[in-house]
């Protein structure tokens, strides 16, 4: 695959900033508060400030001082988004949605290094060449650390000269008015000055998953939220490495770069730079494999799964990161959905609760950061359908997160408690699940491996043009899937993936390198 240079610092200033698309300027002369400046708050900033708004974002982390997005990698303090140092990956939703409505924005990452990939171009060893189809172009993902894209964005909305980020300032409370529903109208929050008030016209919540959005609501009288929340059963452990000058990637083989075993899952994300991390999620199930959090330890995983050992060769990359805690952990991942619309109308106006703070999804399916700008974008049109009119704007905003967004939220739940009962070795008990787990496990898993239509579906869904239902759902789908699963067992044998290590040796020498200090990588 092609590689692109190292990250570059700050985007040239004589490029126009996003002016492919001009905005109704419905809110000229209006003070937005964002709260958080993660990915949602970015794009809200963005969407905010190109409808002519006055934005401010009270950030509970530091500025950057890093000139660079790759200075920004290793220094600047994300305490408050500790995933930005896990791997990301960026789907085709997002990619489409900047490449249709933010082209500069898609030209700034591809700048910084940012590499777009083609899954389509990597079929299966069984597929061979995949005749193209015009959709195909929706299918590219873009591969870049969470901090180049986020430092990216911050750069292009500074740019704009309408948003102030106000650092080390956390949210502790609304302001509003003590009406059904309350009308909101600013924030507390707390610096290094002690707790200050900021008024605005609307306020955004966009403080991420910790968001405290439900019990800032009810201190101010509204009505409660409607939220379902369910953990999503996996640990996150991530090292990030830098290939080495002049090596380039390994050549595919049989083994994917991401599959799941039952009892663990890994991928590798290729990002800008030169860099990729390697991703082992496993069930909370296996408590053994706490010790991955140790170098020795995930080093000793990593050289036990074929895929992931060329990458991981010490002559073909350098771990690089956190040198105190090379390999990032990460539990308390959760799957979770709020409303804050119910029968009777908002639970408050003028304020808006976008990305994680609203909907939550498990990282394994890397939707988190396209849920999050797709929210804000909805939030933009919103605001451009129907102006001052607040209610309206907050049950339009609602009714896209319900259709758009939640279906996702769902397919992360039922994925999630398969993935949970798989690991503890359940059988499912209805019948109907039994014939669905039937169906992707002989049928769908083998059929994206050799059949185009099936494989497509399988990316369309990836990439977050489909949920699971709507992809595997479609009649000619269902028929290939069907064909797969009546064929014999020569051919099962024939395109079946290699057997995953053994378990039980695989833990044993994750173990024995922590006991040992084995460093097989480093
Ligand atoms: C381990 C892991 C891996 C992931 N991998 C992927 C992936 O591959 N692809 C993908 O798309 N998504 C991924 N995600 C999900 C993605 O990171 C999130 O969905 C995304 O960051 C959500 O953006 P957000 O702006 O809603 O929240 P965040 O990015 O978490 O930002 C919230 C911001 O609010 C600030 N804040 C919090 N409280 C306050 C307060 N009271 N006052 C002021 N500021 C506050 C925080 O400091 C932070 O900057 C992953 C998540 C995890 C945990």
């Amino acid at each position: 695959m092609p590689q692109r240079g190292a990250a570059v610092s700050a985007p040239s200033l004589n490029r126009p900033v996003n002016k492919a698309r001009s905005r109704p300027q419905t809110l000229a002369g209006r003070h937005a508060v964002v709260i958080g400046g993660g990915i949602a708050g970015l794009g809200a900033a963005l969407v905010l400030a190109q409808r002519g708004a006055e934005v401010t974002v009270l950030e509970r982390d530091d500025d950057p001082t890093a000139r660079s997005a790759e200075e920004a990698f290793s220094s600047w303090d994300r305490s408050g988004a500790p995933q930005v140092r896990h791997s990301h990956v960026f789907l085709g939703r997002l990619r489409k949605l900047l490449h249709d409505e933010y082209p500069d924005l898609l030209a700034a990452v591809l700048a910084a290094g940012a590499r777009e990939l083609r899954p389509l171009d990597r079929p299966p060893p069984a597929l061979a060449k995949i005749e193209p189809q015009p959709e195909d172009a929706d299918l590219v993902t873009l591969g870049m650390r969470r901090i180049t894209f986020e430092w990216v964005l911050r750069q292009e909305i500074l740019r704009l000269g309408a948003v102030r980020f106000v650092p080390k300032a956390t949210v502790v409370g609304l302001v509003a008015s003590p009406s059904a529903p309350p009308v909101v109208a600013g924030v507390r929050f707390r610096n290094e000055q002690g707790e200050q008030i900021r008024r605005g016209h609307l306020i955004v919540d966009a403080s991420g998953r910790r968001s405290l959005a439900p019990s800032w609501l009810k201190a101010v009288g509204a009505r409660p939220i409607h939220e379902k929340q369910e953990s999503s059963g996996v640990v996150y452990y991530t090292r990030f490495y830098r290939m080495r000058p002049g090596a380039s990637e390994p050549a595919p083989t049989a083994d994917p770069l991401a599959a799941d075993f039952n009892w663990v899952k890994y991928a590798i994300f290729p990002a800008d730079g030169r860099v990729f991390s390697i991703t082992l999620a496993v069930p909370l199930a296996f408590q053994r494999l706490k010790v991955l959090a140790q170098a020795p330890a995930f080093d000793a995983m990593v050289d036990c799964i074929p895929a992931l050992r060329p990458w991981a060769d010490a002559d073909f990359a350098e771990p690089i990161g956190d040198r105190a805690r090379p390999v990032q952990a990460m539990g308390g991942l959760i799957n979770r959905a709020r409303r804050f619309v119910d029968d009777r109308g908002p639970l408050a106006l003028r304020f808006f609760v976008l990305g994680d703070a609203a909907y939550c999804t498990n990282p394994l399916y890397g939707r988190g950061c396209s849920q999050g700008l797709l929210h804000a974008h909805f939030l933009g049109e919103a605001l451009d359908a129907h102006a001052d009119d607040w209610a309206a704007v907050a049950v339009a905003l609602d009714r896209r997160g319900r259709d758009e967004l939640e279906p996702y939220y769902r397919a992360s739940i039922l994925a999630d408690r398969d993935a949970v009962r798989r690991a503890e070795g359940r059988a499912p008990r209805k019948l109907v699940d039994r014939m669905q787990q039937r169906f992707f496990e002989d049928g769908v898993a083998l059929a994206m491996r050799t059949d185009p239509l099936v494989f497509r579906a399988f990316l369309r869904m990836l990439n977050m043009f489909e949920t699971p239902e709507r992809a595997f759902g479609r009649p000619d789908v269902v028929a290939r899937v069907l064909w797969v699963m009546a064929q014999g067992e020569s051919y099962k044998q024939k395109y079946r993936l290699a057997d995953p290590p053994d378990r039980e040796a695989t833990f044993s020498r994750c173990e024995a390198a922590l006991c040992s200090g084995e460093t097989v990588l480093t």
